[in-house]
């Protein structure tokens, strides 16, 4: 199996996209991607509205090469409503648009169904179902909260499992805090998990320090009873500069047990490049050089 990270916060936007590719199938999982609107009360920096535009044509080119699209909930970052046509002919497997949803969602979710309407090949509510090609299978949870609690709303992890190996998108679940999202990793029991890691940037005020300890806790829980070997760590936790220091814990964990830890950059061999969580420098740095004009 075959996992590539196109968009993320590691790689300057706010994305989980992922294209995977096993013997039987091609799936691209949340075929999206966003900046922050405001951090540190500044707008995005051109740099990373260069780079919004280059992950948007990077995710639709593997659209192309993808017979299955899914979309694990209504935001921005993780579906483009502007541009249905990426959906065209292909099966699309998409978060219940009505059940367990909260309003903001289930009215996007209702715009965007009617956008699609005539366009892909097949759409289907995966929430809790498994879809197969070939040997592949392809496993969606219940819905689980997106973060802590439901104020946000809920989305569906995803497994991908081939003959050889597993891996588990879980989509935004910042953490993982609770017990069910925490629940499916451990019953999917992969190779490879691509954590949407705590939201610790709001540390103390929309994310709570109880939250990320139970984050460390469910991730050392997973390290000890799953086959896990590489843990792709990023979105909400990677819109932090200090994201190293907050898994402190499951970095020692880790270590012990033998399992790689990384970004979707470093995943990618790639440097990391936290566009948003230095945008203050990005603003900064505009500032020193205009400085020495004549
Ligand atoms: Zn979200
Ligand atoms: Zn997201």
């Amino acid at each position: 199996m075959r996992v590539v990270p196109i968009a993320a916060e590691s790689l300057g936007t706010r994305s989980m996209a992922t294209f995977v590719e096993t013997r039987d199938v091609r799936i691209l999982i949340d075929p999206g991607v966003a900046l922050g609107p405001s951090r540190y009360r500044l707008p995005p920096h051109r740099l990373e509205l260069a780079r919004l535009a280059e992950h948007w044509d990077a995710i639709k080119a593997r659209a192309e090469e993808a017979e299955v699209l899914c979309v694990t909930h209504y935001h921005y970052d993780h579906h483009n409503p502007e541009e249905p046509e990426v959906y065209r002919d292909r099966e699309v497997l998409l978060k219940h648009p009505a059940e367990k949803i909260n309003r903001s969602q289930k009215k996007r979710a209702r715009d965007f169904l009617k956008l699609l309407e005539g366009i892909p090949a097949s759409v289907e509510y995966a929430d809790g179902r498994e879809f197969a090609f070939g040997e592949t299978v392809v496993r969606f949870s219940q819905p689980v909260c997106h973060g802590a609690d439901s104020r946000l709303g809920y989305v569906t992890e995803v497994s991908i499992r081939d003959g050889e190996s597993c891996l588990v998108h879980t989509s935004d679940v910042e953490g993982p805090v609770t017990r069910d999202q925490t629940g499916f990793i451990l019953e999917e029991d992969p190779d490879v998990l691509y954590l949407d890691g705590p939201m610790t940037y709001m540390l103390g005020y929309r994310f709570s320090r109880g939250s990320l300890q139970e984050a460390i806790s469910n991730l050392e829980e997973i390290m000890e009873k799953t086959r896990v070997g590489t843990v792709i760590t990023d979105h909400h936790l990677l819109r932090d500069l200090a994201w190293r220091e907050r898994l402190g814990p499951v970095f020692e964990a880790a270590e012990k047990r033998g399992v790689k830890i990384c970004t979707a950059a470093e995943f990618l061999g790639q440097e990391n490049e936290l566009l948003e969580a230095r945008r203050r420098e990005l603003y900064a740095s505009d500032d020193a050089l205009g400085a020495g004009d004549p």
